[in-house]
Parts: C-alpha cells; structure tokens; sequence
C-alpha cells in the first residue's frame, strides 16, 4: 500500500464512524446573525459570549492599533516584537486579576493552547514533578501534561477524593493540579475553591484555565477568581482573549516568579512571533467594556438568556447537564443521531455545532449551545422551540 492510500484508509474509517468534520465558511463577522454560503443562519456555536467580537468600540481600536503599531510585530517576543501595546495589556490584565493573586504578573500569549503548553512545560520541567489533571481538562492541558517531563496522573472528573489521595501519596516536592474552571463541552464548573484549598495543604500549585470564564463571569468579569472569590500565591490563571474577550490570544498571571520563569524558559513563548501589536490595543477596548457598566449589562442579559434557555426547553430523553455559563450542551448520545438533529436545526436555519468523540467521551455526541449576550429573548425562544420539537419527532 502506497503512503496515500494509508491516509485514505484513515479518512474513510473516521466516515464510518460518523466522525468526519466539515467546515462551513462564514462570509459574514462573528454574530448571532451569520451568512454561510449565501444563507443567513441563527448562530449558537462562537464562544464570543459578551458580543465583543464585532463591537464597533473594539473593531474601532484595532484599526488605530494597526494605525499606531502596523500590522505585525516582527519578531517574537525577547528579540524585538514585544510592543508598547503588549506591555501596557500585560499591565492592564496583572491589575484586573491581581486582587486574587500574591505579587501579581501577567505574559501574554498568541493562543490559550500556547499559553497551556508555557505553563505545563515551564513548572512541570523536572522529571520529578507532579502533574495531576482533572479527566475533562482541555485538549491544551492534556497536550501540555504531555510535553511536560514531569509525571502525569488524571483524576476523575470533579473528583476531590481521589485527587486528595494522589496528593498525599506523592512524594514530588513539585505538584500541580490543572483543571478548566469551566469545561468546555459540559458548561459545569471545578469545584475551585476545595480545590485550591487541598493544593494549599498540600504545597501544589493550582493552574485553572479560565477560557470560558474570564470577561463571563464574576462581578466585574474577571472570571472564575472573583466568581469564587479565590486569592492564593498557589494560583497559576490562564485566560484566553478570544472567547469573551473577542479578539484572540491569552494570558497567564501568577506570582512575578512564575511569570519571569516562563519568559526565561518557555519555549511556546520564546520560539514564536509576538502576535500583532494591534490586537493587543483593540484588546485594552475589550478590557474596558468588560470591566465598566457596559460588561456588567452584557452579562446580566447573558444570565437572563441562560434561565430562558433553562425554562423553556422540554426535554425527555435527551439528557441536560446542569450549568450556570452560557456553555448548554443537550447530550444526544449516538454520534448519527447528534448529526443528524444538527442537520435537522441547520435545515430550519439554527446553527448549533454537534460535537462528537474525541472531543467529548464515547456515547455522549452532544449539541453544543452556546449562548452570547448578542442574542435576543427571541431568538433563544426560537432555539427553544425547535428543539423541543426536533425532540418529539424522534
Ligand atoms: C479555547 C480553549 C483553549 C484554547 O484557547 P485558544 O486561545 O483558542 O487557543 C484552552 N482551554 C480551554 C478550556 C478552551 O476552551
């Protein structure tokens, strides 16, 4: 067999399973309201869940960004791609989560996924450190774990029994547990604060990935640390930047230590172009929406759609997973079956992404809703009732 037909063999077996991904070509910005192929659709499935990523305040401050820094920053970061516009956002964003931290830096990354790869590479560089990782962490983590020298153990899901006995079995003097605050494909959230309480008796660091988090939730939408009103020098906090933020990129901010070590060693960090200084100026727009009266509405509309979404669907055998972030998957369970009532949706103009394995565990392919603050009651009424209908035909 030649090498191409081995890839075609790969390919026709993922078809098989139900498993092949298509991608469909938006013509049109990220909003409710899409155009995909001439056709305008009722989108449910960016993580852009404040409307921040169309925003005329934020577009506005790229453009200048892109008027005062140019388009591309160069080079990466220590040569000579670090920006005024990336040095005044690590600033803004060491303040933003500072309160729950101990000596607070921030570092900016051109990706979460680069971000979960700097932290899990730099901390768990010894072969003789520890990592323990919740089961539905993110693809970015896991990566990450692997990377990483240290060793790896998974505890499961939520579970702070197991996760205690692993910690007090381990003999490394250099632990950490890592988990996403929320996970990105139930809408639930870690139990953070036993969490960080058993990484403090225990000396562990705590890394949380605060992608669906940050800007979401917490008085001033600083995340998951203000929702459970954490503050600890254990913390390691990772947010992206183009979720809720509405741009792209992400952060990292933890004690100075851990921020000067990852500049020092990180290769996700040091071997890459910095990202366009641009972004990282429309980025402090973002940050002041997020941060003033306008974010706090956004998210009280956003909490609104989410109890809407919660009393109006009608659901019998499908299954809900109980969550309070504008992640709400309706887990469907045969991966034919999800695609085809995504189908189903998608002829009735709604765009909801089915997520099958590996993306989520075998048996479970699910709808994956999403809702943004940019949606109206009507439209999540609409939502609703095609689903409840979709449900009854079988
Ligand atoms: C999206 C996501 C990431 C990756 O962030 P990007 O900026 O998209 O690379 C990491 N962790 C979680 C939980 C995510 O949902």
């Amino acid at each position: 067999m030649n090498m191409i037909d081995s890839l075609l063999l790969k390919l026709a077996k993922l078809d098989e399973q139900s498993l092949t991904r298509h991608r469909r070509v938006v013509e049109t910005p990220c909003a409710p309201r899409v155009v995909v192929g001439g056709r305008p659709l009722l989108a449910f499935c960016s993580n852009d869940y404040l409307g921040l990523a169309a925003h005329p305040r934020v577009v506005a401050a790229l453009r200048e960004g892109a008027e005062l820094y140019g388009a591309g920053s160069g080079a990466s970061h220590l040569i000579s791609g670090h920006g005024l516009a990336h040095q005044l956002l690590e600033d803004r964003l060491a303040e933003f989560v500072g309160p729950h931290l101990e000596s607070a830096r921030a570092l900016t990354f051109s990706t979460g996924y680069m971000a979960n790869l700097a932290i899990l590479t730099t901390l768990g560089m010894d072969a003789d450190a520890e990592i323990f990782s919740e089961f539905l962490n993110h693809a970015s983590l896991i990566d990450g774990a692997r990377l990483a020298r240290a060793q790896v153990k998974v505890y499961p899901h939520a579970d702070l029994a197991a996760l205690s006995a692993l910690l007090e079995a381990s003999t490394s003097a250099n632990k950490l547990v890592v988990t996403d605050s929320v996970f990105s494909m139930d809408g639930n959230m870690a139990p953070l604060p036993e969490l960080l309480a058993l990484c403090e008796r225990h000396d562990a660091w705590l890394v949380i990935d605060d992608a669906h988090g940050f800007g979401t939730i917490g008085a001033n939408g600083r995340g998951a640390l203000e929702h459970f009103n954490l503050r600890s020098p254990n913390l390691v906090y990772m947010g992206t930047l183009g979720k809720a933020a509405g741009v792209g990129g992400a952060f990292v901010a933890a004690h100075a230590s851990v921020i000067e070590l990852m500049i020092q060693r990180a290769r996700p960090y040091i071997y890459t172009t910095a990202a366009p200084p641009a972004l990282a100026h429309a980025l402090l727009a973002s940050l002041d929406i997020i941060g003033g009266d306008e974010g706090a509405s956004r998210r009280a509309h956003l909490q609104a759609l989410i109890a809407q979404l919660n009393g109006t669907l009608k659901l019998k055998r499908w299954q809900r997973i109980a969550s309070q972030t504008a992640i709400q998957p309706i887990v469907i369970g045969s991966n034919e079956e999800a695609l085809r009532i995504g189908a189903a949706l998608y002829g009735k103009g709604i765009w909801v992404p089915a997520i099958r394995p590996p993306t989520v565990p075998v048996g479970t392919a699910r709808l994956r809703v999403t809702l943004s603050a940019a949606h109206t009651q009507e439209e999540v009424a609409q939502l609703a009732a095609a689903l409840n209908e979709l449900e009854e035909l079988r």
